[in-house]
């Protein structure tokens, strides 16, 4: 009872910026957006042109979606991605004061963040019938009393229009950091941590699924649960993530 009232009003101060005169979570400028225009301008110009698979920047501008070699390689199980930022200085910042420090008022920016650069690469998309956020497992999400997918994925739903689901599929399991894991570590650590719900075994074949996170590191978490979908009959799978990291 007592973790689950912490939680909640963990849940409600987190909720407080958004409604209350707020700083810039970037330079600290007092204002009424979680993001000033000023760093908006600065630290959110179009990225470079990244692969249409896993939005890893490429080394040449071209008017058509390109392929990186590692995905022409290797393909992974999801078909595309789009990602708002490149997960560096400062913005790294923005994921991890979401993500560990609360500030949940960073969502639904980072979610009209998303659909703004979506617009710009792609100004007519394909977008997904369903949109799902990566879920986290059981402990995890009581330890940090919310999914940070979910938050992006709630406004970012509103704002897309797409349906949001969320309790279509579970992580079976919570996995260690994946960035710390060598490749084929990852690999292991991650394989088999989704399943479907009961409910949407029968709902997902021919759907074009949009899984929505925070950041995308290895892309071996997006690959699996994409692996999953398709296995259950999830024709088109399209990442949605706030920052790319450069790193493979
Ligand atoms: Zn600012
Ligand atoms: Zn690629």
């Amino acid at each position: 009872m007592l973790s689950r009232l912490h939680q909640w009003s963990q849940h409600v101060w987190a909720r407080l910026p958004a409604v209350l005169p707020s700083s810039c979570a970037l330079c600290g400028m007092s204002g009424e957006h979680a993001i000033c225009n000023a760093c908006r301008a600065r630290y959110f110009q179009r990225r470079a042109q990244s692969c249409c698979q896993c939005a890893m920047p490429l080394a040449i501008d071209s008017p058509v979606a390109l392929r990186c070699g590692a995905c022409l390689h290797q393909p992974p199980a999801f078909d595309a991605t789009f990602a708002a930022v490149d997960y560096e200085a400062p913005v790294d910042q923005l994921v991890l004061a979401l993500k560990f420090g609360s500030r949940l008022a960073l969502a639904p920016t980072f979610a009209r963040l998303m659909r703004d650069s979506l617009l710009l690469a792609a100004p007519q998309p394909a977008l997904p019938g369903i949109l799902l956020p990566v879920p986290l497992g059981a402990a995890r999400l009581s330890q940090r009393g919310f999914n940070q997918a979910l938050e992006i994925a709630r406004p970012l739903s509103r704002a897309l229009g797409i349906k949001l689901e969320p309790r279509l599929a579970l992580r079976l399991r919570d996995t260690s950091a994946q960035a710390t894991l060598h490749p084929e570590q990852r690999r292991k650590n991650i394989r088999n941590a989704f399943m479907i719900s009961h409910e949407y075994v029968d709902r997902l074949h021919g759907q074009h699924v949009g899984v929505v996170d925070d950041v995308m590191t290895t892309g071996e978490t997006l690959n699996e649960l994409a692996a999953t979908l398709k296995r259950f009959g999830a024709a088109r799978v399209t990442n949605f993530v706030f920052a790319r990291t450069l790193l493979k």
